[in-house]
């Protein structure tokens, strides 16, 4: 409030100021008198005109901006909401498919990984759902802390996320995936408060080496997840080449 009256202040007194300049001129050249009064006139009259009327402008524009702002953050809010899973801040499925979609525009290469914990059902059936919910935060956080910002990471369903890994060969894939499922199995996660229970995940990598659908290259990842479940669980699948016609 302080500001917009100081502003009005400034502005009035320029107002002020021109006037008593082209007031003072015109009557120069017409050989009329500047008298005390004609100054006066010209400080009274745009005070109670100038000045409401810059007030009231740079009191609107305040508000205007204020209502603009909250306007840009209810929408920052909104497109956080439609796009990330609450409760680990990872891309929700929708949003990781465009996302994939588009780095896969980017760059033909890199690999797609595809990760599923390991009997979950289980510790919601042991401990419940809410300490469920932790240990899946917990897994979530492993994941982050192994990727890097240029991967696109998402949560594609209940206890399955997904890393779209840009412009990396297979061993780098198979490397990086293998660090996750490391970082996941030295998790601390004592449910309750109470003994440690272990957490693992099993990993599917397929490679994305052209531009063949992204559907296949999904098939082709839960393939080898599958195929990572029925070694025993804990276990990265890389596969070995695209076996699948363009
Ligand atoms: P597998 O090793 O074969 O993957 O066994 P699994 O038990 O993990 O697989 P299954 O598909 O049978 O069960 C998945 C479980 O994940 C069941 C479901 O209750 C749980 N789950 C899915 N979403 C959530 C969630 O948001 N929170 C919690 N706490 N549990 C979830
Ligand atoms: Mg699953
Ligand atoms: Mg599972």
């Amino acid at each position: 409030m302080i500001k917009i009256v100081l502003k009005a202040c400034a502005v009035t007194a320029g107002v002020i100021a021109v006037s008593q300049v082209v007031s003072f001129a015109t009557r120069y050249a017409a050989g009329q008198p500047f008298t005390l009064f004609v100054f006066m006139m010209n400080c009274i009259l745009p005070t109670i005109t100038g000045f409401p009327t810059a007030f009231y402008v740079f009191w609107q524009n305040a508000r205007l901006k204020r209502a603009l702002d909250e306007l840009s953050q209810l929408h920052a809010k909104l497109e956080t909401k439609a796009n990330y899973d609450q409760m680990t801040g990872f891309l929700n499925r929708e949003a990781f498919f465009e996302q994939f979609k588009q780095a896969r525009r980017r760059s033909d290469e890199g690999a797609l990984v595809l990760i599923d914990a390991d009997h979950f059902k289980k510790v919601n059936d042991t401990y419940g759902h809410p300490v469920g919910d932790e240990a899946l935060k917990l897994i979530a956080g492993a994941i982050d802390a192994t990727t890097r910002d240029l991967d696109v990471v998402g949560r594609i369903g209940g206890e399955e996320f997904c890393v779209f890994l840009p412009a990396v060969d297979r061993n780098e894939a198979a490397r990086i995936a293998e660090r996750i499922r490391i970082e996941v199995e030295k998790l601390a996660f004592h449910p309750n408060g109470g003994k440690r229970h272990p957490l693992t995940i099993s990993i599917g990598i397929a490679l994305s080496v052209d531009q063949r659908p992204t559907s296949q290259l999904m098939r082709r990842a839960d393939r080898c997840l599958y195929e990572a479940k029925g070694r025993g669980r804990n276990t990265v699948v890389v596969e070995d080449v695209l076996e699948e016609p363009a």
